[in-house]
């Protein structure tokens, strides 16, 4: 049973209330009673074991027992640049990206990009965050930003760790000796692939190339494959 709810507004008191959605699945999903104990979050990094005290139409009433601070963060900054692929497939990216403690999404326009998703669009994958962030445990969420134009994405990037997946020419991610003091950034392209100029604008700010094996990956298979890389580098025991 999910026991984790999210509240859309920072937790401070004794007191909290579920609406919306979250509400909706305590109420009609779990059929949750007064005195059933949940957790909930707030995105601030903390959870909160909470207590329901009373239950509306749609809103429920919680008794916040404790304040608790709980990280499960990656010790460092993680941004996945990337030209988000189409439908499930977009929602299913955004998924995992939580899962493996993505800290910021930035869906990129690029060349031969497809429409990136427009405000409505952000709002349903910004739901996929929280849904995930429920099971996952985190208690923050993954920030997933307007959709950026490369050149201004390079332009705008200068964290010392930036790399661009690209199937030709790169090094391996295992020769990266990534780090947590350092912000990282890196970008995975389209179905067809960063244009040779988008390549080579990369390379003139000094990105540097990454090469994930020998097959050509999707793009959803990359950003795992390179954040999974990434995170098991960052959480090395
Ligand atoms: N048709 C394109 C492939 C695009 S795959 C081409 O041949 O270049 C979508 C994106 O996933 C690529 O832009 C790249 O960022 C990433 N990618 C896919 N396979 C990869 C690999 N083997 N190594 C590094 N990046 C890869």
């Amino acid at each position: 049973m999910s026991r984790r709810y999210f509240v859309d507004a920072p937790i401070s008191g004794d007191s909290a209330q579920l609406t919306g959605p979250e509400a909706h699945h305590l109420l009609h999903v779990m059929r949750a009673k007064p005195g059933d104990e949940v957790v909930l979050f707030d995105g601030s990094g903390d959870e909160f074991p909470a207590r329901i005290e009373r239950l509306g139409r749609s809103e429920v009433v919680l008794a916040v027992l404790e304040r608790e601070t709980v990280d499960r963060e990656l010790p460092g900054q993680l941004t996945l640049a990337v030209a988000l692929p189409k439908g499930d497939r977009q929602r299913w990216l955004v998924e995992k990206a939580v899962e493996l403690g993505v800290s910021r999404l930035v869906p990129l326009e690029t060349e031969r990009s497809v429409a990136q998703p427009n405000a409505k669009a952000l709002e349903r994958l910004r739901r996929a965050v929280i849904e995930a962030s429920k099971q996952c445990g985190r208690n923050r969420l993954m920030e997933i930003v307007p959709a950026q134009p490369w050149s201004e994405f390079l332009a705008t990037t200068d964290s010392a760790q930036r790399l661009i997946a690209h199937p030709t020419g790169g090094i391996s991610s295992v020769d990266v000796p990534f780090s947590h003091t350092e912000p990282i950034v890196v970008a995975v392209g389209p179905e067809g692939g960063f244009s040779d100029a988008e390549v080579t604008a990369a390379m003139n700010h000094s990105w540097q190339a990454i090469v994930l094996g020998q097959r050509i990956l999707r793009i959803e298979t990359a950003a795992l494959a390179l954040a999974a890389a990434i995170v098991a580098q960052l959480e090395r025991p």
